[in-house]
């Protein structure tokens, strides 16, 4: 194999191009990506970048790294086809690209709801440095923002703007905060949270129109039962959809993103896709797809491993997950998807966390503020409950135990 080709330079892609060096591949490393600039990391943009702006300190790798690793970055380069039968990536810029295998990385985007007024001045999504660097603009002047949606990343803006002294409204439309990622103790816990910190929550509560003032500025968002909430700044964030359009178009199968096998490779053996963008084989032989650095970096590891080894085993690392909002770190580690038992915890001490099994197996593990207790969750993913039971569901403990 001499040439690989990477569509994306966000974090997945990156990872890809490094790990392939590391597993020893020596031939061409191309990578295509529409983002300007060096490869860099989204999480901090609704969390330290808001605070301090520091878009250096996103940078996942210097110039000097690519330049080292041989691994050629075009950037600012869109790909808009992909011809299977040539084995070449088509760039925006009539470039064609040959490889001898293709991965496409090309995460996910902002889902946009069908509301009318979404193009007023004052109204922001965040999914990259301009859009964060805008939002970082506006808020020097707003004094009451308006978040749409009450997942990971409306959520850590919230807090965010909270301790910049800013109020917060947060309309979510589901009757509770993270529901497609947490247990409903957690959200209930978080709900909490969010209101002690100032913010305003709305649930159940569906955003219907963006309403402007004379200027034609946002001036608040007024609700399917017809209640306005007033504004003068609005975050909409309403979760991703996967870019699978150049896959969909050059015929991969696509199923709620590009279907991948085990070994991450799509139905064409000589494209793997991961991160945001790909639809994997999960521990209960359902499809997922997970947003998360974890599930980027990894997939990346294991696909160069694929393509520089004979043999390995299929992909099955164990999903972990964290979210900053405000002084809370709340990590998961596991799929809380078809969880039929919760134990919950609630140490004296400190925040609690939450204990979800799946036919007497372990999970998934939310905890906050507990580094330690997610750490050792990660190692026991698929303990019997029997044995948990057995050291109290002290999982330090029971690891300090079994080790
Ligand atoms: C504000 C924010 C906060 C987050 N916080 C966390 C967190 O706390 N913890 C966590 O685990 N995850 C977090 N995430 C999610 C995490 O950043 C993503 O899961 C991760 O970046 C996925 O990596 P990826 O390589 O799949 O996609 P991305 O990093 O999104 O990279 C995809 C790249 O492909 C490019 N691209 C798309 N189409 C084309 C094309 N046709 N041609 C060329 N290039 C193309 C895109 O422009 C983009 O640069 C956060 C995300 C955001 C936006």
């Amino acid at each position: 194999m001499d040439r690989i080709i990477i569509i994306g330079t966000g974090q997945g892609g990156l990872q890809m191009a490094a790990s392939l060096r590391q597993e020893g591949f020596s031939g061409e490393i191309l990578m295509l990506g529409e983002e300007p600039g060096l490869p860099y990391q989204r999480p901090p943009l609704s969390k330290a970048y808001m605070a301090n702006g520091d878009a250096g300190a996103l940078v996942l790798k210097p110039a000097s790294f690519y330049e080292r690793a041989a691994i050629t970055l075009r950037d600012g380069v869109r790909v808009t086809a992909i011809d299977r039968a040539t084995r070449e990536a088509i760039c925006a810029d009539d470039t064609r690209h040959v490889y001898d295998h293709l991965v496409i990385a090309t995460g996910a985007r902002n889902m946009r709801p069908p509301i009318p007024g979404l193009q007023a001045p004052g109204v922001h999504e965040l999914r990259t440095l301009t859009d964060a660097a805008a939002i970082r603009a506006a808020l020097a002047a707003t004094r009451h923002a308006i978040v749409v949606g009450g997942g990971f990343i409306g959520l850590e803006f919230a807090a965010m703007a909270r301790a910049a002294g800013i109020a917060v409204t947060v309309i979510e439309a589901a009757p509770r905060l993270m529901s497609r990622a947490l247990s409903p103790p957690m959200s209930a816990h978080f709900l909490k949270l969010h209101r002690d910190m100032g913010t305003e929550v709305l649930l159940d509560a569906k955003a219907a129109r963006v309403l402007v003032d004379g200027d034609g500025h946002v001036s608040g968002v007024e609700l399917a039962d017809g209640r306005q909430v007033a504004g003068d700044m609005a975050l909409i964030a309403t979760g991703v959809r996967p870019n699978i359009e150049l896959a969909e178009a050059a015929g991969l199968v696509c199923q709620n993103g590009i279907l991948v096998d085990g070994t991450l490779a799509t139905s064409d053996p000589a494209i793997s896709a991961l991160g945001d963008v790909a639809a994997f084989p999960g521990p209960l032989g359902q499809s997922i797809r997970l947003e998360s650095v974890q599930a980027a970096v990894d997939h990346a590891r294991h696909i160069a491993k694929r393509l520089l080894k004979a043999e390995i085993a299929p992909y099955a690392a164990v999903p972990w997950f964290w979210s900053d909002q405000g002084k809370y770190k709340l990590q998961i580690a596991g799929l809380l998807t078809e969880a039929d038992e919760i134990i919950p915890l609630a140490p004296p001490d400190g925040e609690p966390a939450t204990l979800l099994f799946r036919h007497g197996r372990l999970a998934a593990v939310e905890t906050i503020n507990a580094p330690g207790i997610h750490m050792a969750a990660r190692r026991l993913i698929g303990c019997d409950i029997q044995t948990l039971r057995a050291h109290d569901f002290d999982l330090k403990a029971a690891i300090k135990a079994h080790a």
